[in-house]
């Protein structure tokens, strides 16, 4: 049960339920009908006839006598007059109106109608004395409205004193009650098709016999009536509900079996639904119960049956609000080419405190799965998932980055423990078969059995020591809390970046290039920074590093170079070419798409790629390295400058400026620093300047932090400077500032 109540579906019954307990359910019931009606028309019953007295100008007694003696002449069924008449001006005009009721006998009824609508009080009727009435009959105009104060239902009859009056609707069509104690009129029921006859024409004469005869006619003015909303319709003179009412009565009575029974259908679909497996086959039931649960009631409607669709709008709509959502964090916690949920979903799963979380870490698995086609490697995470969840039981397997899997398990006593993780090993010593490929396999576990902590935590712990595992080699590790502050935070970093980008913790810092020939600033570099607000201010060299290695740097590298570009259109406003650096990883340099999406946001924002410069810096990690030059030399190509970062560091900064076109290369801050200190990184200098001129390429000097290293530098034929003594990394608002200011002190005021 509080299973249920967890699920989509569960919720959202309970909050479209709450939604009716609460009677808003009109906020969807309302706008619906109205929609309906307002296409949905079918034509006024014919055996009802308007006499609209509106065009007779002053209607007192003696024209109210005259029309109902007109009205006699045609021989109609039965008269309903419907208009308050001011007696008691003319007295022989009242006796002549008096005669003329009387002579209908009991086919003459006189209309009484509620002040307001709602008020079903004797009081609020102005039922005529008899010394008015005579003989003649009173029916009632009475209804019930909804919230918006549209009409919605009217009793068959009311007993006041003793007496039961009937309501103009039955009375119209004959039906004077049923096992429900009040109708619905039908909405449907267009007022504008309901047969008028003017007023001013019946006294002259000029009205066709038939149309009066045999009918009932209702002698009213449509100006002076009381008005009330009606579906699809808006606002419309009482007498056409009155009339929708008999239209109604007459075709049908109409059933109302509230919103239950579609609700229960609705339930059913979605359960049903929730059994589906392909998403295909799920989005088109989604749809087609949409399609049905706005149809039905109006097919049912047709053959008389008011069913209310509104809770059940109410509860598909949250229903697909939640697993639209549910469908987003799905994305978040399913990120593995095998489809298993990641660590995250784990720590998300909110299991109890008292099971353990187990870790396996798969030695090697990295260099197992890179030596496999890219269509088996989720397979082969499935098979390793398979023999787990056999041997521990566990009907969930999460898969982390770098061969983690995970499970929780019932708690057992530490020695039975031991001796099952044991027993789970030993499954692993038959070899993997992957499609043709046979891998030998060594797993090591990591243990966490600390209550009182956050999933999160415990997760992280688990993966912590399962590493250590399989450091020292061990089989099983198990958590000691004491590790817990080193406890690594990389499976939510994704998350964690997202939201640093969202909240502006992420942010990029500028910091000036100087260049010797023009003695001024003509560029900068783009630097991420990352205010963590609970870790404190985080070293990009860190996070782009646990970045990279969990694969999540593209979106930071899509960011930077937005955010670069939004700055670099400003720079360059301002006034002379401004150039501007960014770092691209060197995971992401040999990127099948890279290409494609660089080119499409430089063509979105409209820049000139020249004024962009792409740093790359040469590590091991570029997997691809065909690729990575490839792709290098397409940037190029476009229009970008390549720069070759840290150079001297790297482990083939040499091969990559033999193999690449690039256009500039920064020397690395380690011979930079030491230039008047060590003869020996002087001499690297002068001759990588040398080379790089050979070459046609300039060369950058970074982390210049004095006077006299500039100086030098300077002097050895470097063409760029970039350090904390030119200026220090810092955010936009304040660089432009300070950049602005260069120039004003150098050219005046621009
Ligand atoms: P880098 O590209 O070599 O950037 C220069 C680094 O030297 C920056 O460190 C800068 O703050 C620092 N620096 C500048 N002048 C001086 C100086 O005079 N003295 C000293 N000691 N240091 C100086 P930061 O900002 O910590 O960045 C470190 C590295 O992180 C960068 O090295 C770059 O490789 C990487 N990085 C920064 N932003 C990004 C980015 O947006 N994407 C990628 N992929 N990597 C980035
Ligand atoms: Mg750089
Ligand atoms: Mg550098």
């Amino acid at each position: 049960m509080r299973k249920f109540v967890r699920s989509p579906i569960g919720i959202s019954l309970l909050l479209s339920l709450a939604l009716w307990l609460f009677g808003s359910n009109e906020i969807i019931g309302h706008p619906y009908w109205n929609m309906v009606y307002k296409v949905w028309r079918e034509p006024a019953p014919k055996a009802i006839v308007l006499v609209n007295v509106d065009d007779i100008g002053n209607f007192g007694s003696a024209e109210a006598a005259k029309v109902l003696d007109r009205v006699r002449r045609y021989m109609p069924r039965k008269v309903y007059f419907d208009h308050d008449v001011n007696t008691g001006l003319n007295a022989a005009a009242d006796s002549d109106l008096a005669r003329a009721m009387a002579s209908f006998g009991p086919d003459l009824a006189l209309v009484a109608r509620a002040e307001k609508l709602d008020d079903f009080r004797p009081e609020a009727f102005k039922i005529p004395p008899r010394s008015v009435r005579g003989d003649s009959a009173i029916v009632l105009s009475a209804w019930s409205t909804n919230a918006y104060y549209y009409v919605e239902s009217a009793p068959y009859s009311l007993i006041f004193d003793g007496h039961r009056y009937p309501t103009l609707s039955s009375e119209l069509a004959g039906v004077k009650s049923s096992w429900q104690s009040i109708y619905y009129p039908d909405f449907s029921m267009d007022p504008d098709t309901v047969q008028q006859v003017s007023g001013r024409q019946l006294l002259a004469g000029t009205v066709a016999p038939g149309l009066l005869g045999g009918r009932s006619v209702v002698v009213t003015s449509l100006r002076q009536a009381k008005t009330g909303g009606y579906f699809g319709h808006g606002v419309t003179p009482l007498v056409m509900q009155d009339i929708a009412g008999a239209a109604a009565l007459k075709a049908h009575y109409v059933i109302d079996i509230t919103f239950v029974p579609l609700l229960a259908v609705l339930l059913a679909a979605l359960v049903l639904l929730s059994r589906a497996r392909s998403s295909k086959v799920k989005v088109a039931t989604y749809g087609m119960i949409w399609l049905l649960l706005l149809s039905v009631p109006i097919a049912m409607r047709m053959v008389g049956v008011l069913v209310g669709p509104d809770v059940s709008i109410a509860m598909l709509t949250v229903f697909g609000a939640i697993r639209l959502w549910e469908k987003r964090t799905r994305r978040i916690q399913h990120t593995n080419a095998s489809g298993l949920p990641n660590l995250i979903a784990l720590s998300a799963s909110g299991f109890e405190v008292g099971r353990d979380v187990v870790v396996v870490v798969i030695a090697r698995y990295e260099e197992m799965v890179a030596t496999l086609p890219r269509e088996l490697r989720g397979e082969c995470a499935l098979q390793i998932a398979r023999r787990l969840s056999l041997g521990s039981k566990a009907s969930e397997i999460y898969q982390g980055d770098g061969g983690h899997f995970a499970w929780t398990e019932e708690a057992r006593p530490l020695e039975h423990q031991l001796h099952h993780l044991e027993g789970l090993r030993a499954l692993f010593a038959s070899p993997l078969q992957v499609g043709p490929h046979t891998f030998d396999t060594n797993i090591h576990f990591g243990l966490d059995r600390n209550e009182g902590i956050d999933r999160l935590t415990r997760v992280n712990s688990a993966v912590a020591s399962a590493n250590e595992a399989l450091s020292n080699g061990r089989a099983i590790e198990l958590f000691e809390a004491r590790r817990l502050a080193e406890a690594p935070w990389e499976l939510s970093l994704h998350a964690r970046i997202e939201e640093g980008l969202q909240n502006g913790d992420i942010w990029l810092a500028f910091q000036s290039q100087w260049d010797f020939a023009q003695g001024r600033v003509i560029g900068a570099e783009a630097l991420i920074r990352w205010n963590h607000p609970t870790r404190g201010s985080i070293a990009p060299d860190a996070f782009i590093l646990q970045a990279e290695r969990a694969g999540r740097i593209d979106t930071l590298t899509y960011w930077v170079l937005d955010q670069a570009i939004t700055a670099a259109l400003e720079l360059n406003a301002i006034g002379p070419r401004f150039q501007m650096s960014i770092n691209l990883s060197a995971q992401m340099v040999d990127k099948p798409y890279l290409v494609a999406n660089f080119a499409e946001i430089v063509r979105r924002r409209g820049i000139d790629p020249a004024l962009l410069t792409i740093e790359i810096t040469e590590t091991s990690s570029v997997s691809n390295r065909p690729a990575a030059c490839d792709n290098l030399s397409q940037l190029r190509a476009l229009g970008f400058r390549l720069s070759i970062d840290d150079f001297g560091t790297g482990e083939a900064s040499l091969t990559y400026l033999a193999d690449l076109p690039s256009d500039e290369l920064k020397l690395d801050r380690r011979f930079v620093s030491r230039l008047l200190t060590s003869d020996r990184d002087r001499a690297i200098i002068t001759s990588t300047i040398a080379l790089a001129h050979a070459l046609g390429q300039s060369v950058v000097a970074e982390g210049i932090e004095d006077a006299a290293t500039f100086a030098k530098l300077g002097e050895l034929g470097c063409d760029c400077a970039q350090g904390f003594y030119l200026g220090r990394p810092q955010a936009f608002a304040a660089y432009r500032e300070e950049y602005l200011a260069s120039f004003s002190s150098r050219y005046g005021d621009i």
